[in-house]
């Protein structure tokens, strides 16, 4: 399969590397391949065509990966039931750490880390209901896309402009900086894909986190 060969083994073997494709256009998710709609107008939002871990080393929770660390079979644009979700929300992200129980607790997410710290966008289109300051998540937001799907962004650095419960987003918009806000040891994004129904005695807590490698890829020529 094709992937953007490793940056620094090109950069040191150029002659070696004139053969492969360029890293560059690889490296993203091509517009066409995104959904149609509000895209167009989100910005910059280029979403990883694949997803490396960080510093191409073992990360915790990892899912499957290659031998160089590439998550193996690694879907940029996802359907979580009705909705078109992008599975990394920000731009030349790698893996810092991956869902499930890590250290004996749960890891209701997976962590992205950009150098430097990047814009954090919508995953998908939908409805603010959190933008607030937790102990543990600090700055995060929490979005409502419908049918039952909900995407969480913690850790940020602080809100874009306009990112208050009740605003509406559409996909690939900025809702924040990257940051270290909370409970972080380390300037990332905590991503987290939930599922299940808001309106319950828990709010976001009574909703299923779920693993975001695990779903099947979107696929812009199915028609909708
Ligand atoms: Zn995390």
């Amino acid at each position: 399969m094709m992937r953007p060969l490793g940056a620094a083994i090109c950069l040191g073997l150029l002659a070696a590397c004139a053969s492969t494709p360029s890293p560059v256009e690889v490296r993203t998710v091509p517009r066409e391949a995104l959904p149609a709609g509000p895209v167009a107008a989100a910005g910059t939002f280029q979403p990883n065509a694949y997803l490396r871990s960080c510093g191409g080393i073992y990360v915790t929770n990892a899912p499957p990966m290659d031998d160089d660390f590439w998550v193996e079979g690694y879907k940029p644009v996802i359907m979580v039931g009705p909705v078109v979700l992008a599975t990394a929300p920000a731009n030349d992200v790698c893996l810092s750490s991956g869902f499930g129980i890590r250290s004996e607790r749960r890891h209701d997410g997976i962590d992205l880390q950009s150098v430097p710290p990047g814009t954090v966008y919508s995953a998908a289109p939908g409805t603010i209901l959190e933008a607030r300051v937790s102990n543990g998540y600090g700055n995060m937001v929490l979005i409502d896309h419908g049918g039952g799907v909900y995407t969480r962004y913690a850790h940020l650095a602080y809100f874009a402009d306009g990112i208050e419960p009740g605003a509406k987003v559409g996909f690939g918009q900025p809702i924040g900086m990257m940051g270290q806000s909370g409970n972080a040891t380390a300037i990332h994004l905590h991503y987290e894909i939930l599922t299940g129904n808001y309106n319950n005695p828990k709010g976001s807590k009574g909703l299923n986190p779920r693993d975001p490698f695990e779903f099947p890829a979107y696929d812009p020529d199915a028609g909708s």
